[in-house]
């Protein structure tokens, strides 16, 4: 039995969020050009490390156009210059994607409009827009290679990090048979040269593939996983669509959850929750969300079942594939809180901006 549920919405409407307007997707509404523009978008935040906007001394730095301009141009923020696309309040503040992202995480959080951080205006996905020609005029600007220290306008930076500066760190051909060694790219063919490990004995090899060998166990043991429970007898397939609504609580806390929908006979509900129930989850810069499965039906038959999330087709979420495994009985009906494995705090902020959280459920059972 193959079910294919696409979740319906019959729960009341959730409680009013800040910013509850759908968001136009790109390939719907936007035009071309922006939906060209919206493939850069990057909601990564500015690395640590940042880069250096050129650093001149004294009376220079005045007169260098440039630097002049990286204080204008800088996200209101975080004060880097912006790597991708570039938002901006109604009164023209200006964010990196990042940052803008954040601003609407924490909000959500917090359950208050979002803010500019600079003027306090009203911001949203619809309320802020675009400004390519900031996005434009940086990518322009110079920045500097983080192994050469040469400076490149910073559109042509990733090209010349990843592909071409001869100071980018590379590993020696031999570092499957386990050489470690890493250094600048123009040392490489030197060192290859002369590595020992070409000359070792078939022993040592041994050792170094069987690191390999682990983790490519582990990735096989996952998909050889999938591939048994694609075996099993009952297969449901739901399309689920989780809101955000509030606790109760003195402080609300923020979850998700979705309607109700049927599979195996059994109605079921999907909840979500932020940093494991954490109390004020603003207060921590990391953030991932964790998921439960909560069966409603009443008087139901011990029920073994295997689980998954996905993306699915009206998703967008960036989930790698885990499973997790439960034993249902009438006095166990939720599993527990278990990770929704999302690759990073930047993709759970992006979820949190977002109005609602789509993803694909799979349930298998025997
Ligand atoms: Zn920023
Ligand atoms: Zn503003
Ligand atoms: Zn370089
Ligand atoms: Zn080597």
């Amino acid at each position: 039995m193959i079910e294919l549920n696409i979740n319906e919405d019959i729960n009341p409407s959730p409680i009013d969020m800040s910013d509850n307007q759908p968001i136009p997707s790109s390939s719907e509404s936007a035009p071309q050009f922006m939906a060209e523009a919206a493939k850069q978008e990057e909601f990564a935040e500015p690395d640590i490390k940042k880069r250096k906007i050129s650093h001149f001394s004294g009376d220079e730095k005045k007169y260098k156009l440039e630097d002049r301009l990286g204080g204008i141009l800088c996200c209101a923020v975080c004060l880097d210059l912006p790597r991708a696309a570039v938002y901006q309040c109604s009164n023209g503040h200006l964010m990196c994607a990042g940052c803008f992202t954040h601003v609407l995480a924490d909000a959500r959080l917090r359950d208050e409009t979002a803010t500019c951080p600079s003027c306090r205006v009203e911001i949203s996905k619809t309320s802020a827009t675009r400004n390519l020609a900031v996005e434009n005029a940086v990518s322009e600007l110079p920045a500097e290679c983080q192994y050469c220290n040469k400076q490149f306008p910073r559109n042509s930076l990733v090209r010349h990090e990843e592909a071409e500066c001869e100071e980018r760190i590379s590993g020696c051909k031999y570092s499957r048979i386990g050489c470690p060694w890493r250094g600048p790219l123009h040392e490489r063919s030197e060192h290859e040269k002369e590595c020992v490990h070409p000359n070792r004995s078939g022993a040592d090899v041994m050792e170094a593939l069987k690191s390999i060998d682990h983790q490519m166990n582990e990735e096989r043991m996952l998909y050889d996983s999938i591939f048994d429970l694609l075996g099993y007898d009952k297969i449901t397939i739901n399309d689920v669509q989780l809101k955000p609504y509030r606790t109760d609580e003195f402080v609300h806390r923020l979850f998700y959850e979705s309607s109700r929908f049927s599979a195996l006979n059994y109605q079921w509900v999907v909840k979500a929750r932020i940093n494991n129930n954490q109390k004020d989850p603003t207060q921590s810069s990391e953030r991932d969300m964790s998921y439960q499965l909560i069966l409603k039906s009443k008087s139901v038959k011990p029920l073994s079942l295997n689980y998954i999330a996905l993306r699915g087709p009206v998703g967008d979420i960036n989930v790698k594939p885990r499973i997790y495994e439960f034993e249902f009985t009438e006095q166990n009906y939720e599993t527990p809180f278990v990770k929704l494995p999302l690759p990073d705090t930047p993709e759970c902020n992006r979820l949190l901006a977002a109005t609602t959280i789509n993803f694909r459920l799979i349930m298998f059972s025997k």
